[in-house]
């Protein structure tokens, strides 16, 4: 039963009152799970929250188009707002609009030139333990096995290429504790911070290119704890920094860089230690990859890196080459005033549309 309207545009501001926050899809889910089993050119495969519909024409290629159906917590958005070809509203712009243009595709595009696997998945706006589209890459890869895949979060209509990788880290620093009137008895780990604080300050982004595009590595102190009590010099105090790094390294070569930046402010026999709290590579550009080029030819715009981490890696992991594409200024994502217009709807299914087409 269809409940959801044919319209691109309508079908997004449909999306949007349809109320889908992390771990809240369920719903959503089930919408766009019985509107696909209404297409009899397609199979269509219920995983927990998620929804996957494939072709099965047999061509030589298959290409998986993806978005996550999740969005974050309202902020007096939650219900779709249209205005003069501009529709206002939770998820708007990341990402129901991309979603709609997904959907619309999977009805009324029954003959593409490539086999085409859609995912709409659950659960990315939160921790990435509980990622969906994460959870399919390691429990059942040949859902999403393809020969490139195209991630539909917003992208101003260009693609943006790759992504970078994440690390959180949590560097301890010692010392020695004593009384705050004899500090000569002891070390003091948070004045040992300064030149950690320092380095971290003047840290010089690393630039890279990659097919062209230009990636930077990042380095940010998040969070700093230590101190025991107001008379005390403490023995202990621990820094948590982000690091973000260009996909030409793996997970193992970007620790060996963290470790290698920080060893200069590092005393390691008197017990300071680096500890890897979480950490998810990036994935590399792929311009060259055919389907990936056409993506880009069909956008008629350069090119741009990704600044920042999608599940773009996700699909890099698993074995697909991926790209970021779909409607909408990303900047605009989880603001209260988010919105995306007809016209990037439009424009971004053309670039899709063209993709799959001969
Ligand atoms: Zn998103």
């Amino acid at each position: 039963m269809k409940e959801l309207p044919d319209d691109l545009f309508d079908l997004a501001a449909a999306l949007v009152d349809i109320p889908s926050q992390s771990r809240k899809e369920g719903r959503l889910a089930g919408i766009l799970e019985a509107d696909l089993r209404s297409c009899s050119h397609l199979d269509v495969l219920r995983v927990g929250d998620s929804v996957v519909a494939r072709t099965g024409l047999g061509r030589a290629e298959r290409v998986c188009l993806a978005g996550h159906m999740d969005t974050v917590r309202p902020a007096g958005n939650e219900r779709a707002r249209v205005e003069e070809g501009t529709l206002w509203g939770v998820g708007s712009v990341d990402m129901k609009g991309g979603i709609a243009v997904l959907l619309d595709l999977a009805r009324t595009v029954e003959e593409p030139v490539v086999d085409l696997t859609y995912v709409f998945y659950a659960c990315e706006e939160i921790d990435h333990s509980e990622n969906a589209l994460g959870r399919i890459a390691v429990e059942s890869p040949e859902v999403i096995a393809a020969d490139a895949a195209v991630l539909c979060e917003p992208t101003g209509g260009v693609v943006q290429a790759g992504c970078q990788g994440t690390m959180r880290a949590r560097v301890r620093l010692s010392g020695r504790p004593a009384h705050t009137a004899r500090p000569w008895m002891g070390t003091n780990a948070i004045h040992r911070m300064a030149p950690l604080l320092a380095l971290l300050g003047s840290y010089d982004s690393r630039r890279v290119e990659l097919d062209g595009c230009e990636y930077a590595d990042q380095l940010q102190a998040v969070r700093v704890e230590g101190g025991v009590a107001g008379n005390v010099v403490p023995g202990e105090a621990e820094l948590t920094l982000n690091y973000r790094f260009a996909p030409d390294r793996s997970e193992a070569e970007a620790e060996a860089e963290l470790r290698r930046l920080l060893s200069p402010v590092l005393d390691e026999v008197i017990g300071d230690r680096v500890e890897v709290l979480d950490i998810a590579p990036g994935a590399p550009p792929f311009l060259r990859h055919p389907l990936i080029a056409k993506l880009v030819g069909a956008t008629g715009r350069p090119p741009e890196a990704k600044v920042g981490w999608t599940d773009v890696a996700t699909f890099f992991a698993a074995g697909v080459p991926a790209a970021n594409f779909g409607p909408g200024d990303p900047s605009l994502a989880h603001s209260p005033d988010e919105h995306v217009s007809e016209a990037e709807l439009a424009e971004a299914r053309g670039v899709l549309a063209a993709l799959i087409s001969a």
